[in-house]
């Protein structure tokens, strides 16, 4: 799918929509989920044109794989949700229910979050 630079995420990223930010770094930028579904729904999102894992893992630099990657840790520490543990989820495609076509990553914590639902 080609990248749309007028999803939501892309103005977020661009300034041109308001977030309200968790981190920040060259590589990533983490901000609260609009419509939370756990005391903690922080969305994790590349500084990149990139839609899904499949064109982020194959066309972005390995220092941006890299450092998106550690931002999620990152943002995890930083919320303090190492313990008691928290869930990371990417929707990817139609089949996984993307509704944003920019890669991201949901951070869900602050409550036990039962199994797992496919
Ligand atoms: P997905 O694409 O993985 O299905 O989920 C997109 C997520 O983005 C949803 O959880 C939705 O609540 C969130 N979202 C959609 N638009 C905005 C927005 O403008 N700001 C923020 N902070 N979150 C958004």
């Amino acid at each position: 799918m080609a990248y749309d630079p007028e999803n939501v995420f892309a103005k977020i990223l661009r300034g041109e929509l308001p977030c309200n930010k968790v981190y920040e770094d060259d590589y990533s930028l983490a901000f609260h989920d609009i419509n939370p579904q756990a005391p903690v729904h922080v969305l994790v999102i590349p500084k990149g044109d990139y839609v899904s894992m499949d064109d982020f893992t194959a066309e972005a630099p390995a220092e941006l794989v890299t450092g998106f990657f550690q931002a999620v840790g990152k943002v995890a520490r930083q919320l303090e949700l190492v313990e008691p543990g928290y869930r990371i989820l990417a929707n990817i495609g139609t089949h996984g229910h993307q509704e944003v076509p920019h890669l991201h990553i949901h951070i869900f914590g602050g409550r036990p979050l039962g199994p797992m639902l496919a």
